[in-house]
């Protein structure tokens, strides 16, 4: 006969397997192979540098690899269609950001993908100011020159980015509407080739995340006018503020963050969630992304629902900056 204790051990043995009906075996075991994160710009770029940073920790704690590839075009859509048609299993992932998921709403009025609709948050990785820069051989010395200098000669000059709707894109047309100039864009396939271009003299000017410019300023490479948010910041502390260069209409900070196919498991997006802020708060992953001027996101901004917000809240933000552009 059971012993009152083995027969509640049996019933506790009978709930914890119900428990595990709930949850497929394959997200139970996940990962159990290589991942992919797809990246939709060019190598070398701040959404591959952010991705291979954070993805690299990510594998340790998962224990299988996670392989970036690269998939550009189209400011960064191309790749993004791709992820959100990707089978929702946990082994394709995607960096986005505020280009891809959010100021290509406005810009492409057929996106084949909906930000919102068609992807599982899983976690904000890195708030990325934005930087007014220019080739070093520019004439403008300041900020003040450059508004003066650009709107003097907007038929002439031109500003590299990364593709319609990617950040370096969005972000310089917020900048071009306030100065009311329409510079000639040149396209590049992310702002890893546009800083090459920069800094080889080729573009005048460029809008871009600060991580992919630290390097560059202090190298002396290129020229930093200001760094579009309130306050300084700490990995260029002689780069001012729009606001204090004087063109405080001017304020820009993107974002990037990996999201999973729509119906990836809760489990899943759980377990990539976990590893992700893990990463996080590794110190060696901290001092990388810190020292290239990334903003760490805050504990509370982390889950994926804090993620979906921020999604729906800029797609609002960006809808009308970008929409007479369209
Ligand atoms: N984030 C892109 C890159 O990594 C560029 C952009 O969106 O402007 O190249």
């Amino acid at each position: 006969m059971m012993s009152i204790r083995s027969l509640a051990g049996a019933c506790l043995s009978a709930f914890a397997a119900l428990g595990a009906f709930a949850v497929p075996a394959s997200a139970q075991n996940y990962p159990t192979r290589t991942i992919t994160m797809i990246v939709p710009f060019a190598a070398g770029g701040p959404t591959d540098v952010i991705s291979r940073i954070v993805t690299a920790h990510m594998a340790q704690t998962l224990g299988q690899s996670i392989v970036i590839e690269n998939v550009v075009g189209a400011g960064g859509t191309t790749a993004t269609t791709r992820a959100a048609r990707a089978a929702n299993d946990g082994y394709t992932l995607v960096t986005g950001h505020m280009g891809t998921h959010a100021a290509s709403v406005p810009l492409y009025p057929k996106l084949a993908y909906h930000p919102e609709k068609d992807f599982e948050p899983v976690a904000l990785l890195a708030g990325t100011p934005i930087l007014i820069l220019a080739r070093k051989d520019f004439p403008p010395k300041d900020l003040k020159e450059f508004v003066a200098y650009v709107k003097a000669n907007a038929e002439k000059v031109n500003a590299a980015h990364a593709g319609i709707g990617s950040v370096s894109h969005a972000s310089c047309e917020l900048l071009n509407s306030i100065l009311d100039v329409k510079p000639v864009g040149v396209p590049f396939n992310g702002t890893g080739p546009a800083m090459n271009a920069l800094v080889a003299g080729q573009v005048d000017y460029m809008c871009d995340q600060i991580v992919n410019a630290v390097p560059q300023i202090n190298a002396g490479t290129i020229k930093a006018y200001a760094v579009a948010t309130p306050e300084r910041n700490p990995s260029l502390p002689n780069v001012p503020t729009t606001t204090e260069a004087g063109l405080p209409a001017f304020q820009a900070q993107a974002w990037n963050a990996i999201f999973a196919p729509k119906g990836t498991s809760p489990a899943i997006i759980a377990t990539l969630n976990a590893a992700a802020i893990k990463a996080l708060d590794d110190d060696n992953v901290r001092k990388r992304l810190l020292e290239l001027g990334s903003v760490i996101p805050a504990p509370a901004n982390r889950t994926p629902e804090a993620l979906a917000t921020l999604v729906k809240s800029e797609i609002a933000k960006w809808t009308p900056v970008l929409k007479p552009a369209s």
